[in-house]
């Protein structure tokens, strides 16, 4: 029998499947180890067959079966066959996907808590060792007094070479702990609701039902409930579920409410377990222990098996979309499971995407409402504040009268207040106001961002800090200018008015230790009266009963991003973050402050006027060619060298003109140019940008000339990309 098998290789020349001899219980799935130019090396069994096309001598066997069970189940299999011909993706990047690299590369290391404990006194040790391995003689002294220590702490202790050279010579243990990581302590009890009427026939529409649902609910409508009620009946049939949320709404009050209504039942997948915790998690799944997901993105591939339903909350988020190497689109991946399982997929959003709105309308979705909040509360009042009128008048702080008056309000009636700006850090940039000069990072094409707690100015593309500067290197000017404000800088200004008063900062910089996001909500949650003040990881997913004030500091943030989603994005996230006052009592109310006060996206988002919106925006696109109208694709060329980066993009450019000779008007745009961001982590960036009617031939095409492999340069192609930078 003849094993086909993908090396776990990321490298174009060896993406095809590779023959060897099968062993007696190699099964499809499997992965195995096997030998390949000279090395041994990883790889996944995906089919078997008595045939072969290779001259059958020269066929070398597999080594070795990493497993009784293969890892990949059949229909995770197919999914990655399925990715990487819809994605234009290697096989063995989609595995990647599939399997997460705890479990894909066995690495004991990484999976496995390890302890250490002593096996002989102190004085037998320095007879062996001699006196001079002070570390390691400090080691033993501290494991002969704890009885043990874990593997980790004595590493950061005594550094890793002490610990390892003990341990080979045998006069320490290394014991594998191989124990549940995850503990999730579920901190309340979360009451079930008895679903209203409108509730009640969402569930009977999608339920069963081997199709595509749009569900369109307000915020504060029930979808959660809705959500958690079709889980709860698949549970009952025997069936699993998988839902997914974006990363940031994945909050504590979320996987509390899950926890509660199905003990024992959830697995978690996010972006803030560790390695073992990963792993953990992944085999209560694989094992069939867990039958409900609630993860990120990445979740989409947990290997449960007979799915009931598949949710996708926040289903306009663009976390959906990967935005790197593998790039996939979740609804397409999701898409392709509800039909192996012959289950629903339900898109859950106040907001839709157009996009998928537009398939609703098509009729390729189905459309199901949610269009009251809970107990007919009503949606909070949302007021645009002018700010060029502010300053005409004399008002030249970051917040108008109207906002701080409302806040005012809010904090003497003893409620919470959510202030958002979607800029992190103190001032967006410095700026010498002699000479102009701006301050710059040394490997990106972008401004510093100044950073007032840490006194530094941060690179927000790559991550390199600078001294803040306190003359301009250029002509010493000490008169430094700031830029636009960030979350830090709002705290600061806050803590002027509000000395007495609680105030929390959630942004990328505060919650970047484990369990931040967590730690700061329910600090905020138990201080009343308090202010929030975030980036958009506050617009999502809260459902805090005593926020009755939210206010927008710059909406215009997201407006002006000049990508054709811009205008989406932004009534997505005023309506989402306006989505968190009033949502148990109708008080209510969001101060929304702009320079572009008439603009429709403002009009339709304080009427909450969604239908008023996509029925504008899609008219736009189709009369300006944009999607769901058209395709646009982006090859991006990046190198260290810029040269190099200008002749692949000048190559591939060519025979892009080639297609557009070939297909003529349905190619709509296209043009050769540098990245809006020119420069990142030392890369010097070029790209394809092309405009086209949906068509799956030309898209391969494109694909096609952009699959070079060229030394020192990187293409990566995007279809529809959210991000162009
Ligand atoms: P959404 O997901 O649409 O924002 P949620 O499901 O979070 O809405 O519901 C908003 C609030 O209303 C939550 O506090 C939830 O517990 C409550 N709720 C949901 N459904 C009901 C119901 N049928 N009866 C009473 N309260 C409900
Ligand atoms: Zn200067
Ligand atoms: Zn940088």
């Amino acid at each position: 029998m003849y094993a086909k098998v993908i090396v776990d290789i990321s490298n174009d020349a060896v993406d095809r499947v590779f023959d060897y001899v099968a062993l007696d219980d190699t099964k499809v799935g499997m992965r195995v180890r096997v030998p390949f130019a000279g090395r041994i090396v990883l790889g996944y069994v995906i089919g078997l067959s008595e045939h072969t096309d290779f001259d059958k001598n020269k066929i070398k066997p597999i080594i070795k079966n990493l497993e009784s069970v293969p890892k990949l189940k059949p229909e995770i299999l197919q999914l990655c066959l399925f990715l990487a011909k819809h994605f234009f993706l290697r096989l063995s990047d989609c595995i990647k996907l599939a399997l997460p690299s705890c479990v894909r590369l066995d690495s004991q290391r990484e999976m496995l808590e390890y302890n250490l404990t002593p096996l002989i006194d102190i004085d037998t040790a320095i007879n062996m060792i001699g006196k001079r391995a002070k570390n390691q003689l400090a080691l033993v002294a501290t494991l002969n007094e704890q009885g043990s220590l874990s593997y980790q702490k004595a590493i950061e202790l005594f550094g890793r070479t002490s610990v390892n050279t003990l341990v080979e010579k045998g006069i320490i243990l290394k014991i594998a702990n191989r124990k549940n990581r995850f503990h999730y302590s579920n901190t309340t009890t979360v009451q079930k609701n008895i679903l209203t009427q409108s509730q009640f026939e969402a569930v009977d529409a999608i339920q069963n039902n081997n199709k595509t649902f749009l569900l369109q609910g307000v915020t504060g409508s029930g979808k959660t409930e809705v959500y958690m009620t079709i889980i709860e009946n698949c549970i009952k049939e025997n069936k699993t579920a998988i839902m997914l949320v974006p990363e940031i709404s994945l909050t504590p009050q979320m996987m509390d409410r899950f926890n509660s209504r199905f003990p024992n039942e959830v697995a978690v997948l996010h972006s803030g377990l560790s390695e073992g915790e990963r792993f953990d998690e992944w085999e209560r799944i694989f094992s069939g222990k867990a039958h409900v997901v609630l993860g990120a993105r990445s979740a989409i591939f947990a290997p449960l098996e007979n799915l009931g339903v598949i949710i996708i909350d926040e289903e306009h988020d663009s976390s959906y979309v990967s935005e790197s190497n593998p790039r996939f689109v979740t609804h397409d991946v999701a898409e392709f499971r509800a039909r192996y399982n012959s289950c629903p997929l339900v898109l859950g959003s106040a907001t839709p995407s157009i996009e998928s709105f537009h398939k609703a309308k098509l009729g390729q979705y189905q459309l199901v409402k949610l269009p009251e909040r809970i107990n007919g509360l009503e949606m909070p009042k949302i007021e645009i504040i002018d700010m060029l009128a502010e300053v005409m008048d004399g008002n030249t702080s970051p917040f108008s009268k109207k906002l701080l008056a409302k806040l005012d309000d809010c904090i003497n009636r003893g409620k919470q207040a959510i202030l958002f700006i979607n800029r992190r850090g103190y001032a967006s940039f410095v700026m010498c106001r002699e000479c102009g000069y701006r301050a710059k990072c040394d490997d990106c094409e972008v401004s510093l961002v100044y950073h007032k707690e840490d006194n530094e100015l941060k690179c927000h593309f790559c991550g390199k800090r600078y001294r803040m500067l306190t003359n301009c290197p250029n002509c010493n000017s000490p008169d430094i200018k700031y830029g636009a404000l960030g979350t830090e800088r709002v705290v600061n200004e806050l803590k002027t008015i509000y000395k007495d008063i609680p105030i929390y900062r959630m942004d990328n910089d505060t919650t970047r230790k484990k369990d931040g996001h967590k730690k700061i909500l329910s600090e905020f949650s138990n201080h009343t009266p308090s202010i929030l003040v975030g980036t958009q990881m506050i617009a999502k997913g809260h459902d805090y009963p005593n926020v009755s004030f939210v206010g927008i500091l710059d909406a215009d943030v997201s407006l002006y991003n000049s990508d054709y989603k811009s205008n989406e994005r932004t009534f997505q996230l005023v309506t989402q973050v306006a989505g968190r006052a009033g949502r148990k009592t109708n008080d209510g109310y969001v101060v929304l402050q702009t320079y572009a006060p008439k603009h429709y996206v403002y009009r339709y988002a304080v009427n909450y006027n969604y239908d008023g919106f996509y029925d504008k925006e899609i008219n736009l696109r189709q009369t300006t060619g944009f999607p769901p109208f058209s395709k646009i694709l982006r090859i991006l060329i990046t190198s260290i060298s810029d040269n190099r980066a200008r002749e692949v993009t000048k190559k591939i450019f060519d025979k892009a003109n080639e297609l557009k000779l070939k297909y003529g008007k349905s190619i709509i745009f296209l043009q050769a140019m540098p990245s809006p961001v020119k420069r990142i982590q030392t890369k010097y960036r070029y790209q394809i940008l092309t405009r086209f009617v949906p068509d799956d031939k030309i898209t391969a095409d494109f694909y096609n000339i952009a699959d070079l492999v060229e030394k020192d340069v990187t293409i990566f192609v995007e279809v529809n990309p959210n991000n162009l930078r």
